[in-house]
């Protein structure tokens, strides 16, 4: 075993424990996050020299993916962890100790990018920062937040305070105890319904050493740090989804008998074709999330375009795979006798969220096209 796998193993294994009752009940979940914290994951992109364990983006899809393939919700959360990680660690804000706990599992961080004003379109917040008293005033309503009342670090975009366009942006790092940060209603989803990912109230003073990067600069570290990073993370929780899907479908269509005939699912050619296309699409997809790792990594001019193509294309296939899971399996799955219906619905998450698959398809076009993107 790795020292990777052997940090990883015992996360897997609570994370797989607590998936059905955290998707059931629609809690947080705790348990799995703890374990996470202990194994020094929360750290594993971030640099040695924080405490982190200086581990690339080809890491950071295996562990996405093998944990979504336990808990579609904790996998979520990780990601959103990472996420805000490694911006704050590209321009640490002057917070003492700030990317120091995000490494060592002190501190869960989180994104809080979405605004109900600009809905999905998160790199045009509606909120404006305001100079106050030889500080900064963030007001802004987040629509969704995951970990929202568990993260102890909160990245925070909004429109910068002397900023004329919609891309004009500030990102600052605010935490869970400031004045003014408020959850503002329970979460409830579909799938992932242990993300609690609730609409949140800010309305905060910051000093302006709080913020990442010079102001105006948040756009240019959405882009370059936080998009190839979210992307990558969402890509891997959706394939993780995908093949637990498809793992659970292929055990109950080889062990389901048909007694009368003395055969099992797996003997009809038309169960075996669905099973065939599934499989072969996640094989495809888990090459393109691996070489967008890769192009992450050491990037060239083609970088973006995997950034924005491979996540697209990983949560169109695993809306495919899970629902063909679903077929194959029928009524076992339809009457949640099988971990399959909660993959389907986890996955369906992906592509809902900003950038949406959509909105990547448009960019790539636009990309293809010689077009700017905004
Ligand atoms: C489980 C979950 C967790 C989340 N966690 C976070 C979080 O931690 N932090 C955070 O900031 N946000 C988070 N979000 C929010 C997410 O990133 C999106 O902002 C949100 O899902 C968008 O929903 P909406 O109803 O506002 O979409 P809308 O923007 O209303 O989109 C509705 C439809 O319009 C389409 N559309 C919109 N614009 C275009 C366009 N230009 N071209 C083509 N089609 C377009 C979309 O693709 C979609 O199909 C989370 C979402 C989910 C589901």
């Amino acid at each position: 075993m790795s020292k990777l796998e052997e940090r990883l193993a015992p996360v897997l294994e609570t994370a797989a424990r607590y998936a059905a009752a955290v998707d059931t009940d629609g809690e947080f979940p705790e348990a799995a996050v703890q374990a996470l914290r202990d194994s020094g994951l929360l750290g594993l992109t971030l640099p040695t020299e924080v405490g982190g364990l200086g581990a690339g983006p080809v890491e950071f899809a295996e562990v996405t993916q093998q944990l979504a393939a336990a808990c579609g919700s904790t996998a979520m959360i990780y990601l959103m962890h990472v996420s805000a990680a490694m911006p704050i660690a590209s321009a640490p804000p002057n917070i003492p100790g700030v990317v120091e706990d995000l490494a060592s599992g002190a501190a869960l961080g989180t994104l809080a990018f979405s605004e109900r004003g600009s809905r999905s379109h998160f790199w045009a917040p509606v909120s404006k920062a305001q100079h106050e008293a030889g500080k900064i005033r963030v007001r802004a309503d987040k629509s969704w937040v995951t970990s929202a009342s568990w993260a102890d670090t909160y990245m925070i975009s909004t429109g910068s305070a002397d900023g004329d366009g919609p891309t004009d942006t500030d990102l600052y790092v605010i935490g869970r105890d400031a004045d003014g940060v408020k959850v503002a209603a329970p979460w409830q989803g579909m799938g992932l319904r242990g993300n609690a990912s609730s609409p949140m109230t800010v309305d905060t003073l910051v000093d302006e050493s709080a913020r990442i990067g010079d102001a105006g600069s948040g756009f240019a570290t959405m882009m370059s740090v936080v998009l190839p990073w979210f992307n990558l993370g969402n890509a891997s929780v959706t394939l993780g989804l995908a093949k637990a899907a498809l793992d659970a479908s292929v055990t109950h269509v080889t062990a389901a008998r048909l007694e009368h005939l003395d055969t099992c699912l797996a003997d009809l050619p038309t169960i075996r074709q669905r099973i065939g296309r599934a499989g072969i699409m996640l094989a495809a997809q888990q090459e393109y999330v691996r070489a967008t790792a890769r192009k992450i990594a050491e990037p060239d001019d083609s970088t973006m375009m995997y950034v924005l193509g491979a996540r697209a294309s990983a949560n169109e296939a695993a809306l495919t795979i899970t629902d063909e899971a679903m077929r194959v399996c029928g009524g076992a799955a339809f009457s949640k006798h099988l971990p399959v219906e909660r993959a389907f619905r986890d996955a369906r998450a992906g592509h809902v969220m900003a950038p949406t698959a959509d909105v990547l398809y448009d960019f790539y076009a636009k990309a293809l096209c010689g077009m700017d993107l905004f």
